[in-house]
């Protein structure tokens, strides 16, 4: 279809194929091009099958758009349909390679965007298909159904599974995706006032272009749930029954301020949301400090990591460069602790792996295999014992110093507290600190021979941010940077993986206890002022209480209200029925949310709010980056968006000025938020100053290395396995929205336990058995997976299925308290299932 004529010689050529030279010249609509073209469509219709009006591409089809451009109508050749067997043994995608007419956009998307390389071309001529290794159906591929190839099909040959008879889209309305911090722009096909389908918006400066991954692609279909909250309710007598929005409001603002009256500001809480909007979360705290006079405030967040992040920020003085992810194929090298994010943030993952097999040398701490460690040049594979991600980093930083590939004058201008740390490396037995980490100590100097003298990109995952020992980890990455000079500065970059669609948007607005907007530490009196002054009362100087801090007031009763606004801590949240007990003690609850949860259950009010694809709003991606949204239909029922319920809320506890409109809000963030002045009014497509920085060198900041305590292994002969609860590409954050997904549920994922062949033969378990995992803290039952990449002495859970139970398994400890940083990693043993409650 791409013939054009040589204006000089007349000859046809495929212009796809044909280098252009000096001198050229080339015309693309002659009568002998369109005469060729024509006939090449007379021939793709002969083997098409008669299958259009119930084709799910429908109307989009571009094989019937180029047909009707060039005026070919019915078949007029013999028909010769290519008949292939129906692949739609997955949830996701339909394959009916009877409509293929070998375009081979898919085999590249596959290969060249998401680099997976699942389908390729296979047999010739007539037979030829684009086929998995094999033949065999996606379901038994490599196929991570991230559905990039069925978005760019011109045909129904790839389709979406499920959308048949769901109607074709009349409309298309772009979004963001609130499904992780990747913050994809997609383009929602609307039917009526429903989403009927998901596609990549293919924005040119968007972050994910024209790929996506299965929960951005199929994972919407939560928005069309019979559990969508449709209407507030009020408990009255031990039931929850509707009401209209004046009584709830009215509701929760007489028992909010009858609470506060009566017990004090510390007696109130508030639980906002890392996965609703930058001015949602904004107000939310506004109400909380500003009306009701109490710090006590955080998000979901928490969960995903948030301490680490914070400490990060504070002992890189908040200078680190935030690398954009389309320059991550520009990387000299790319250095990866944690390597999640082809289950965690799939689509930051396409260009990690492009960069990798366009030969930029990736080096991969992580002591799970993934996608990534498979492309690595060098993946060092830490053994499971407590403090081994950071004591490999900090061997790291060894190397480069006894290999010269440090940058002194970097470090002479930039940093401090060098030569302690210069002493401290010097000293280093490398051999025994690789033989306590359970990795090798050749491939550990290759590593550092790759980092030595390269800008690089360094990206932290999930065992860096979210693992009790991660904060470890951190501080011997931040002396990496420094001593290879890549921290702050111009063609270096740094990402912290961000699990939830506005994790840094909601730190950022200030929903955390003991920051205020704009990551304004408490004790800041200058920087609190504009603040103060703008909301026109004294903001509280004590840092507030977190989310496991509120739980525990309120077990105590010392907490008597609490609001919450788009989290589900029921399932979230480790030991469950602790909160929930917790919970049912607190005087009053608040639960604003879009879909029936565990935790609406037992509120006294349930506020019913908006999905992203149906209000106006921004959110804050893992770059900084700033994207704004419109609604692209209305909430189901009486449910309404989260700004205008805060908004009558604060008008219900006396404040009418909280619900002056989007742009204002916008405003008052630009004004009291340094990080976001830059916005213009509609929030949109711009970055947080921070992605911009031009760090120490543009600011004489010095960033000091951190001394390392290496703590020894200790061997635990009760909880003999070291378990990791991470994340499968398939749910999204405890799974509350993705288990409410039909295509998801069908997929048959279960959340089995994964464990090694050799510690599975060890424990006399098999494929599919049930077992029981036991923890100091909890127990919960799962079926066996066995997994040949698994390492010795480590099983891998994951959360977001099964009630997200696995969170059971942890203590309910304050991030920081007890030596809790976060809920990734714990000790567990495994017992065989003998009963059948099990
Ligand atoms: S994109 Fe569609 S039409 Fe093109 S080769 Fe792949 S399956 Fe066939
Ligand atoms: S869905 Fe994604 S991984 Fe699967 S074949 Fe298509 S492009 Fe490849
Ligand atoms: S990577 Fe994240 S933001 Fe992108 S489509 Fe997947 S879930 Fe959505």
């Amino acid at each position: 279809m791409c013939l054009v004529e040589d204006e000089k010689s007349g000859r046809l050529l495929a212009s796809c194929v044909t280098p252009a030279y000096d001198g050229m010249s080339v015309l693309t609509d002659t009568k002998g091009v369109l005469r060729h073209r024509r006939n090449i469509i007379r021939l793709m219709i002969s083997e098409h099958p008669e299958s259009c009006v119930v084709c799910s591409k429908g109307n989009r089809c571009q094989l019937r758009r180029v047909a009707a451009e060039l005026g070919v109508g019915e078949p007029d050749l013999y028909p010769m349909p290519n008949h292939s067997a129906l692949d739609q043994s997955n949830p996701f995608i339909i394959r009916d390679l009877s409509k293929c007419i070998l375009c081979g956009r898919c085999i590249r998307a596959c290969k060249e965007l998401v680099a997976q390389g699942t389908i390729d071309y296979s047999m010739r001529g007539f037979e030829s298909r684009p086929a998995t290794h094999h033949y065999h159906p996606l379901k038994d591929s490599t196929c991570t159904f991230c559905g990039t190839c069925v978005s760019l099909c011109p045909t129904g040959a790839l389709s979406q599974k499920n959308s048949m008879f769901s109607g074709t889209p009349e409309r298309e309305h772009d979004a963001i995706c609130g499904f992780c911090g990747v913050g994809c722009s997609l383009s929602m096909g609307i039917f009526g006032n429903r989403v009927v389908a998901v596609n990549p918006a293919g924005a040119r400066e968007s972050v994910n272009g024209v790929t996506l991954c299965v929960r951005g692609h199929f994972a919407h279909d939560y928005l069309n749930s019979s559990r969508r909250l449709l209407h507030p309710r009020i408990r009255k007598d031990d039931e929850q029954v509707s009401g209209s929005w004046d009584d709830a409001v009215l509701e929760v603002s007489k028992r909010f301020l009858e609470i506060r009256e009566k017990h004090g500001p510390s007696s109130v809480g508030f639980f906002g949301s890392s996965k609703c909007t930058n001015e949602e979360n904004y107000v939310f705290q506004k109400i909380a400090r500003g009306i009701l006079g109490t710090n006590n405030i955080d998000n979901g967040g928490f969960l995903c990591g948030r301490k680490n992040m914070t400490d990060f920020y504070r002992k890189t003085r908040g200078i680190f460069r935030n690398i954009r992810h389309f320059d991550i194929e520009k990387a000299e090298m790319i250095f990866i602790a944690g390597a999640d994010y082809g289950e965690t943030v799939p689509v930051m993952s396409y260009p990690i792996k492009r960069a990798a097999r366009n030969g930029v040398p990736l080096i991969v701490v992580d002591s799970q295999a993934s996608d990534l460690t498979r492309l690595s040049t060098v993946w060092l594979r830490p053994g499971p014992g407590s403090g081994n991600l950071g004591k490999v980093i900090h061997a790291m930083s060894a190397l480069v110093h006894r290999h010269n590939g440090m940058a002194p004058e970097y470090i002479g201008t930039f940093t401090e507290n060098f030569d302690r740390f210069e002493r401290a490396v010097r000293r280093l037995d490398i051999e025994r600190i690789c033989s306590a980490a359970g990795v090798d100590a050749d491939a550990l100097r290759e590593a550092a021979e790759i980092i030595s003298g390269r800008r690089g990109v360094f990206l932290a995952g999930g065992e860096a941010l979210e693992a009790n020992d991660g904060g470890a980890a951190l501080n011997a990455m931040i002396n990496l940077f420094l001593i290879s000079g890549n921290l702050g500065r111009p063609g270096v970059g740094i990402s912290l993986s961000a699990r939830e669609n506005n994790l840094f948007g909601a730190w950022d607005m200030g929903t955390v206890p003991d920051q205020l907007p704009g990551r304004i530490d408490m004790s800041d009196i200058p920087a609190r002022e504009p603040l103060s002054s703008t909301w026109d009362v004294d903001v509280p100087v004590e840092a507030g209480l977190g989310m496991v801090e509120m739980i525990e007031a309120a077990e105590k009763g010392d907490l008597k209200a609490l609001y919450i606004m788009g989290e589900n801590p029921l399932r979230s949240m480790p030991q469950q029925e602790m909160v929930k007990a917790a919970l049912e003690n607190l005087d009053f609850l608040v639960v604003q949310d879009i879909l029936e949860t565990e935790t609406t259950k037992i509120a006294d009010v349930v506020l019913p709010g908006a999905a992203p694809v149906e209000k106006a709003g921004s959110f804050t991606n893992m770059e900084g980056r700033v994207q704004a949204f419109t609604p692209a239909v209305t909430p189901p029922g009486d449910a309404k968006a989260d700004l205008d319920i805060l908004g009558l809320v604060a008008k219900g506890l006396g404040y009418p000025g909280y619900d002056e409109g989007l742009e204002k809000i916008r405003a008052e963030i630009r004004r009291v938020i340094p990080l976001y002045d830059g916005l213009d009014g509609q929030g949109n497509r711009l970055w947080i100053k921070g992605i911009n920085h031009t760090g120490p060198e543009g600011d004489g900041i010095k960033v000091s290395f951190i001394p390392i305590a290496l703590p020894e292994a200790t061997e635990d002969p009760v909880y003999s396995f070291m378990m990791t609860a991470g994340v499968k590409r398939f749910h999204a954050g405890s799974g509350t929205r993705t288990s409410n997904s039909e295509r998801i549920r069908a997929s048959g994922e279960g959340g089995g336990m994964e464990i090694s062949e050799a510690d599975a033969g060890m424990l006399g378990i098999r494929e599919g058995d049930r077992v029981r995992i036991v923890s100091e803290h909890g127990a919960i039952a799962r079926h066996v997976v066995i997994n040949t990449e698994m390492g010795k002495g480590v099983v891998f859970v994951p959360k977001g299925f099964s009630g997200n139970d696995v969170m059971n398994l942890f203590p309910l400890s304050h991030p920081g308290k007890e030596g809790i940083h976060g809920w990734l990693t714990c000790r567990v043993n495994i017992e065989r299932s003998v009963s059948s409650e099990w």
